[in-house]
């Protein structure tokens, strides 16, 4: 380790090694800690991802997959199923990886650009000068250190330390923050070429459960709810209830706790020499809790930004903002819509998720695009159509079609 780099990532997670490799590309000399000895464990995640975006980023190596799916099956409270092709399935079904080989494979890619990768190095908190982040302080095998460095990119996920060092506000209320339980299990039958989605207040109040296959009669099995419907231990609780039901001879080898931001976009994710990325700027899906690939492809950006400001020479926050503006305008505006959806959705009963489910009876969901899919759920459901139209703003075709429906 230097006591210099042109650029320091905290967080080797798949936002922080993705940034961390694409600076190196640009030909940075990068420095990507993190604070476990072993990148990827313990893991916190059900390990789902798109695999036409992921690959992208990464060539598909069968050492991270777990197992590769065709589409999900989403029971709705009364046990209606609506099947959904891969494609319609969104950014958390394809492959289920293998989280603790993924990242570290992710590590490697880094390192391969040249980014120099330390584990067992946590950030303690930020050098500053002048209003500007300098580099950071840290802890490697209880020694301390100061390290330079021109941008500092916080990429240490949910629990992020770095944006607050820098008084960027990325407080959590209970609503926005998602308390997830999961157990891997085994010996129990499942259909392994889906992913699955179990919806209801009473089995996941404001939330879901999922199942995904690992392969080798293996299954992540999980629940997600928000925080300010989970008492203590209530996740694992609900958890439980469902796995005695559903596979009540199933074993668990394996328990997992972790949270995902659900609160959507954040004010800003950049100050002068840091910029934030992941789950650090709050940027995993509000609906599906989904954030790797997000991270992913943020992480890509502050790359390539934090290459042009070292070129041009100005890391301030104006500069920075390249990163902001860019990751807004396609990736936040996703995140805003899912949040306009999951908030009409928090407030929906088992009555009307049943209703929803049954409306797509007799929908080819094989063929039919995303567009087709929402249409045909709203059409038979104009309320919620109105409540969510402002998810339609700028396509004006559905926008008109909107007001006709509900005019009509
Ligand atoms: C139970 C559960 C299930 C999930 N399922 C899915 C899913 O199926 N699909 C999906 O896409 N997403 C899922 N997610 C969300 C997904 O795991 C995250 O969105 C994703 O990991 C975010 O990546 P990241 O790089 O931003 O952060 P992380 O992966 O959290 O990485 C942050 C890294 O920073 C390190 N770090 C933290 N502080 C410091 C410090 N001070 N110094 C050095 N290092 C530090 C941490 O140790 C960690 O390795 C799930 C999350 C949970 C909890």
């Amino acid at each position: 380790m230097k006591d210099r780099y042109d650029v320091i990532v905290v967080g080797a997670g798949p936002g922080g090694s993705q940034t961390a490799r694409t600076a190196a590309l640009k030909g940075l000399d990068v420095l990507l800690i993190e604070k476990r000895q072993q990148i990827g464990d313990p893991v916190r995640c059900a390990e789902g991802v798109n695999k036409e975006y992921l690959k992208e980023y990464i060539e598909p190596d069968p050492a991270w997959i777990s197992a590769e799916v065709k589409g999900s099956k989403i029971y709705s409270p009364d046990g209606t199923l609506v099947e959904m092709s891969e494609e319609l399935s969104g950014a958390e079904v394809g492959y289920v990886l293998e989280r603790k080989v993924f990242d570290r494979a992710l590590a490697r890619e880094a390192a391969l650009a040249g980014a120099e990768v330390m584990v067992k190095t946590r950030a303690t908190g930020l050098l500053m000068e002048g209003g500007f982040v300098k580099g950071i302080k840290a802890e490697h095998m209880g020694k301390k250190y100061t390290i330079k460095a021109d941008i500092v990119i916080g990429a240490d996920g949910v629990e992020s330390r770095v944006g607050r060092w820098a008084g960027i506000d990325t407080t959590l209320k209970p609503k926005d923050m998602c308390t997830c339980a999961q157990y891997l299990i085994t010996d129990f039958t499942i259909d392994p070429d889906f992913c699955e989605f179990f919806l209801g207040n009473k089995i996941a109040p404001v939330g879901y459960i999922w199942v995904f296959p690992k392969g080798n009669n293996m299954a992540n099995v999980g629940i997600g709810i928000t925080g300010h419907m989970s008492g203590k231990g209530k996740a694992l609780e609900l958890l439980d209830e469902f796995i005695v039901k559903r596979f009540p001879d199933c074993r668990k080898i394996e328990l997992v706790v972790g949270g995902v931001p659900v609160s959507g976009t954040i004010d800003r994710t950049v100050a002068n020499g840091l910029m934030l990325v992941g789950d650090a700027a709050r940027q995993s899906d509000p609906v599906t809790g989904g954030g790797i690939f997000n991270a992913m492809w943020a992480g890509d950006i502050a790359g390539k930004v934090a290459a042009n400001a070292i070129r041009r020479s100005d890391v301030s926050a104006e500069s920075l903002q390249e990163y902001e503006k860019a990751w807004r305008a396609e990736l936040g505006r996703d995140l805003d819509m899912s949040l306009v959806v999951k908030e009409r959705f928090t407030r929906m009963t088992d009555y009307e998720l049943n209703t929803l489910a049954h409306s797509l009876e007799g929908v080819d969901l094989g063929s039919t695009t995303l567009i087709g899919l929402v249409w045909a759920l709203f059409k038979a459901n104009k309320k919620l159509l109105w409540d969510l139209r402002s998810i339609f703003i700028g396509i004006k075709d559905i926008e008109n079609e909107v007001k006709r429906e509900v005019y009509s």
